[in-house]
């Protein structure tokens, strides 16, 4: 049986990425030792689990995280870092399938989500490199005139007064490339080290009382009044709630949430520190960028003037050996200037997608649930969604339940087939992206 934990990432380590060369990952926590009984158990140790700590630890509750690799092993501590505005759907797809009043709902959560990311940033002092501002580039005139009207209507429906729209000059100058038509700057969007990020969400769950075992793969749940969690080392978990966050790496653990959620890979390259001269206004500006092709580029500066690129995208379990030069040559085609450039780091992350896009919350059972399928826009929900599922404990919003409502349909076919057709559906769409 193949195993997402281990089959990209030999022994459950980190990849060697840019992030993980920003971070001390020397210091393990320990792993489970013995049974225990808990008020809270949380299964998996991303943005998801350890916000859902956090909040329920200053709750009063008494939370346990079992993290089966390392603190942000899973997509979390390896992203692009974009703290992006929205839900997965732009506004004008979500009136259309839900009306204008729930769409709000989505915008206003959403926003929260972002303020949520920068209040827990400031009130644990999480030095996390986060910047304002992220372009949507449009990789022709059709696409920045969407891209007009998404920033008229968010201005005007939504009241959103963050947007500049940029025409081909404008964009052209600030990105230093010609490859873009327009788009518009979102300043009320951010981007962030997500390592940095998620090792701090992890320290101040920890300071607020929260306990985390990594190295500690839960492989068994059997739900009732209580949950009872087995590990690979045969210990046992009997928690009185469960939340399982395990997103793109759930394997087969929740056979139900498996059949909606579907697990992919994207891929980041890192270069070397840029010469001098190099994409000048593009670091002085330090703004994120995500294009408008089906599966988006997305790079953008770091602190030590590097150009972090995402791309490329693959549907099998396995990484393709050659991502390194499939992203490599997309951040060429953008910026023939760096083709000679190294490539100092390159890494693969694994997300989950739901059919429609939208994240999947699941009532598992009366005690147990289950969040994932953020499709690629989760740094900002996960934060939001781990603390909408301590209030549901505290039983403070009925935000959970909102979202639980939401039509996530399995994905059609069983296991064997759910695999072909995704491959399908998802060729056919970047084959639409050559022909852009
Ligand atoms: C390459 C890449 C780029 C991305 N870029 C962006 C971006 O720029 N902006 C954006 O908004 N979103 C982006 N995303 C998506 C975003 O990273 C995710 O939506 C978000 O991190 C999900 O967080 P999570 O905590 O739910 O899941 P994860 O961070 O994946 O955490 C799940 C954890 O569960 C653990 N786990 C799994 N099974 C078990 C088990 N049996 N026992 C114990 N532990 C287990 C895993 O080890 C893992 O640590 C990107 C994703 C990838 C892969």
């Amino acid at each position: 049986m193949i195993d997402l934990l281990s089959i990209n990432d030999p022994g459950g380590e980190y990849p060697k990425s840019y992030y993980t060369s920003t971070v001390n990952i020397q210091n393990h926590l320990p792993s489970l030792q013995e049974n225990i009984k808990c008020q809270i158990c949380i299964i998996g140790a991303g943005f998801t689990g350890l916000s859902a700590a956090l909040s329920l630890s200053d709750l009063g509750y008494e939370a346990v995280v079992l993290e089966a690799n390392r603190i942000g092993f899973g997509a979390s501590g390896r992203n692009g870092g974009q703290v992006g505005s929205g839900q997965r759907w732009n506004q004008e797809k979500l009136e259309m399938h839900f009306g204008f009043k729930d769409a709000q709902i989505f915008w206003n959560i959403a926003e929260d989500a972002k303020k949520e990311v920068y209040s827990r940033i400031k009130r644990h002092a999480i030095k996390c490199d986060y910047n304002s501002g992220i372009i949507h580039a449009s990789i022709n005139q059709r696409d920045t005139l969407d891209s007009y009207d998404q920033a008229d209507q968010l201005r005007n429906k939504y009241n959103y007064q963050h947007l500049r729209k940029l025409n081909e000059k404008e964009i052209s100058e600030i990105l230093d490339t010609d490859f873009y038509k327009g788009g518009y700057l979102d300043l009320g969007a951010s981007h962030l080290n997500p390592l940095k990020f998620v090792m701090g969400l992890g320290s101040a769950a920890q300071t607020a009382g929260a306990r985390i075992y990594e190295k500690t793969k839960v492989v068994k749940i059997e739900y009732g009044k209580k949950n009872k969690l087995t590990t690979s080392t045969g210990t046992v978990v009997d928690s009185d709630y469960l939340l399982i966050a395990c997103n793109g790496y759930l394997g087969n653990l929740d056979q139900q949430t498996a059949s909606r959620v579907m697990p992919i890979n994207n891929f980041i390259i890192a270069t070397e520190p840029l010469k001098s001269g190099f994409l000048k206004p593009f670091l002085r500006y330090n703004y994120a960028v995500a294009d408008s092709k089906f599966i988006p580029n997305y790079f953008r500066p770091s602190p030590d003037k590097r150009l972090i690129f995402g791309g490329g995208e693959n549907y099998t379990y396995k990484f393709p050996k050659n991502f390194k030069k499939i992203s490599r040559g997309k951040m060429v085609k953008i910026y023939p200037q760096l083709k000679d450039t190294k490539i100092d780091f390159s890494w693969g992350g694994t997300l989950a997608i739901t059919r429609n896009r939208l994240p999947c919350f699941r009532k598992v059972s009366r005690t147990a649930f289950s969040i994932s399928g953020y499709s690629g826009h989760g740094v900002a929900l996960s934060v939001i969604a781990g603390k909408i599922f301590a209030e549901l404990i505290a039983k403070k919003s009925e935000k959970f339940d909102y979202f639980s409502q939401l039509p996530i349909e399995p994905f059609p076919g069983k296991s064997s087939l759910r695999w072909p057709l995704l491959v399908l559906g998802m060729f056919w769409y970047s084959l639409r992206d050559r022909f852009k």
